[in-house]
């Protein structure tokens, strides 16, 4: 089934690494932009089975409740939802309120995900982040008291100034927190990132890289431990919540992107709407098409985005599978160029499958570059 993709961009205040398509929330244009979006669905609607929807962003909890309502609605409309859709709203603490996750569950949202980033002060302030460590754990309990059973949280490792212990005491937060969900990222500084000329003017470095390493195998480990189980390089869940939206990214699935910048894929052909929040809506305005890039892929393309998305999953990738769903033989074209990963212990064929281990997690980008 499809997955709909919502993004949100709007957020309080930016975080000085964030390269995500996003800007300062501003009362009028969100307005005009909830009416643009809404549009935008309405039109693309052919009634196709949908099972999960996903509010990204941005803050997509700065809208108000009715908002979220009025545009999963028009998902309704639009498409055959199914009664049972996991639907999820990004939220970041400093947006909840126990009255706002009242109001998004009566809206419909069916599971939480919040952007925490840290359990420690000064981890977040030197992020930019505007909540503190004491505001999230209050948000997730608002959000359990409205009824939310699905939460995930969001960490980040690798912070500068980080050390081994501190990353440890944020995890060690988390689990007592105890969501179904959690995702752990290192973080990733883009070339222009404003945290870079922070780190430069304060002195911040980053840990050596086999701490980056540690952070991450130790991790994951102590998330087993937890029982959490680990389902893609960065995610972890309870029995029975992983993102089912997020597999659909992992698993060869299709899509359809709506707001400004989203991206969609769909019987073999991609596209991205137009980034800019101005032009999105006023594009929508004159009635024209907000599609900026169109390309359809070929199946080579296809079998590479297979083969580089799936192995990101624990469960690695079923090579007879996407081999006849491709009609190559997967292992005779790449088998030579995966067999010094297999051998070095950071990639495992067994049976008909072939997936990363842990150490291999932590060279993913690499490894998979075979693919593309
Ligand atoms: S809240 Fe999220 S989307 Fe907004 S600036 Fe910070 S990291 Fe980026």
């Amino acid at each position: 089934m499809l997955g709909l993709y919502l993004h949100i961009p709007f957020c309080s205040s930016i975080c000085n690494y964030c390269n995500f398509n996003r800007g300062l929330f501003e009362s009028g244009l969100k307005d005009r932009y909830v009416a643009a979006l809404t549009r935008e669905i309405t039109d693309a609607g052919r009634g196709e089975p949908v099972d999960t929807i996903f509010f990204g962003g941005g803050t997509p909890s700065l809208l108000e409740p009715c908002e979220i309502a009025q545009l999963l609605a028009a998902c309704r409309r639009a498409f055959d939802v199914a009664p049972a859709a996991e639907i999820t709203l990004e939220t970041n603490p400093e947006t909840s309120t126990s009255e706002r996750m009242e109001g998004f569950r009566a809206a419909g949202v069916t599971r939480i995900s919040f952007g925490v980033q840290s359990f420690r002060e000064p981890e977040l302030k030197r992020l930019g982040r505007i909540h503190s460590a004491q505001r999230a754990r209050a948000a997730v309990v608002e959000a359990r008291a409205a009824g939310f059973d699905n939460l995930s949280l969001d960490l980040m490792m690798w912070l500068p100034q980080q050390s081994t212990a501190d990353w440890r005491e944020s995890v060690e937060a988390l689990i007592d927190v105890s969501p179904q969900h959690a995702s752990l990222y290192l973080l990733e500084l883009y070339p222009n990132a404003p945290l870079k000329e922070d780190m430069a003017r304060a002195g911040w470095s980053l840990a050596p890289d086999d701490d980056a390493a540690e952070m991450y195998l130790w991790s994951m480990g102590r998330m087993d431990e937890a029982g959490y189980g680990q389902y893609e390089i960065s995610n972890v869940a309870r029995p029975g919540f992983t993102s089912r939206h997020n597999l659909k990214y992992w698993q060869d699935g299709e899509w359809l992107g709506f707001g400004c910048g989203a991206h969609s894929t769909r019987n073999g052909v991609r596209w991205k709407n137009v980034s800019s929040t101005e032009e999105y809506i006023s594009r929508l305005d004159r009635g024209q098409s907000v599609v900026t890039e169109r390309r359809t892929l070929t199946r080579d393309t296809q079998l590479e985005e297979a083969l580089f998305t799936g192995l990101r999953l624990t469960e690695g990738i079923d090579l007879d599978i996407v081999g006849r769903r491709y009609g190559i033989d997967a292992w005779a074209r790449y088998g030579a160029a995966v067999r010094p990963s297999i051998e070095a212990g950071l990639a495992i064929r067994e049976g008909g499958r072939l997936r990363l281990s842990r150490d291999g997690m932590l060279l993913a980008n690499e490894i998979l570059s075979v693919f593309v």
